[in-house]
């Protein structure tokens, strides 16, 4: 079934452990998980971004038959099956990456789910990273006890993903999710990597932080988001008033105001139980959260007003535990209702 959207995914059942893989542009980590979604054993290897897609699927293979061995052998019984998030926009009914950046070469076409498959004889299947880490809050996470739940990842880029009674929304053609690519104020202008101007991502992601923050005066031995961050949190101490603090300042409010922006209309448009919002910015505290949420609240329309906007939980695990999620998730479906 293509479009899953309408069902509602069923718990999985106590019984053998599957693969959850999270395939990134740099590293790809994995780990053995439980129907209760205990992650046992996580391994991580970098991803051979250079070396094209099928490179890539040989040295994931060999991870997860690596695990799946140490699971059997400590006992946990052999492997059902293997989940990947991967980097990209995946079509997960045919486990194909429909187009990706170059973060890794020839990777757009890459049919991860029968790559997988044929190279460690389990039953494979895939969805974005995204979704995947979406998964993972909304099962272990902060949306634990949620029906619905939207999930934004602020870091690298700006994604997102809806999910509803446990399965993600993909959309018609499985882009359904790039909260990244939908206008802000603050971003007019700016070039976004989608190849548009004026979206959230130019503005609000990590890199684009930066690059505001360099726009303002900024130091440019000031090397990435994490170092504005730490230097917009020393303003307002005593002799730390210098343009770059303020440049800081104003960097991370303009990100953190553009994302709450975005977050709040899209709560106006799709009403979820609960806001979760993860990816490295998450971390930077009360300086880049109170914008986001006096910016986000502004947004709300009346009704929505009590709406819980919340960190995530499980850090760098969400994907595996996500991703192994969607394997049982597929169990179910080709074991049929
Ligand atoms: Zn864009």
């Amino acid at each position: 079934m293509a479009c899953s959207e309408h069902r509602a995914a069923q718990a999985p059942t106590a019984g053998r452990c599957v693969i959850g893989v999270d395939l990134g542009g740099t590293k790809t980590a994995a780990g053995a998980v439980g129907a209760d979604g205990r992650v046992r054993f996580i391994e991580e290897i970098p991803t051979l971004n250079r070396a094209g897609g099928e490179a890539v699927l040989d040295a994931t293979a060999t991870l997860v038959r690596r695990l799946a061995d140490r699971l059997e052998a400590d006992g946990g019984g052999p492997v059902s099956a293997v989940g990947v998030g991967a980097a990209g926009v995946v079509d997960a009914a045919s486990g194909v990456v429909i187009s990706s950046t170059d973060a890794i070469s020839d990777w757009a076409g890459t049919n991860i789910a029968t790559g997988l498959a044929t190279r460690t004889s389990l039953t494979a299947s895939v969805i974005n990273d995204v979704h995947a880490h979406a998964l993972g809050e909304a099962w272990q996470g902060a949306g634990r006890d949620a029906g619905s739940m939207l999930l934004a990842s602020i870091g690298t880029g700006v994604g997102g993903s809806l999910i509803n009674n446990g399965i993600p929304l993909s959309g018609a053609r499985s882009v359904a999710g790039h909260i990244g690519h939908i206008a802000s104020p603050d971003a007019a202008g700016l070039p976004c990597s989608c190849g548009r101007a004026g979206h959230v991502e130019a503005i609000a992601s990590g890199p684009a932080l930066h690059q505001h923050f360099l726009r303002l005066g900024g130091d440019a031995s000031i090397r990435d988001a994490r170092a504005v961050c730490a230097l917009a949190s020393e303003a307002g101490a005593a002799g730390q008033d210098s343009t770059g603090h303020r440049a800081a300042v104003d960097a991370v409010t303009t990100a953190a105001r553009a994302t709450g922006q975005a977050l709040g209309g899209l709560a106006n448009v799709l009403d979820p139980d609960v806001i979760v919002v993860g990816g490295g910015l998450a971390a930077a505290g009360p300086l880049w959260w109170d914008p986001l949420l006096k910016a986000g609240r502004a947004e709300l329309m009346d009704p929505l007003c009590d709406i819980p906007i919340i960190g995530a939980r499980l850090g760098p695990a969400s994907a595996i535990i996500g991703a192994a999620r969607h394997a049982f998730n597929s169990q179910h479906t080709s074991d049929g209702p």
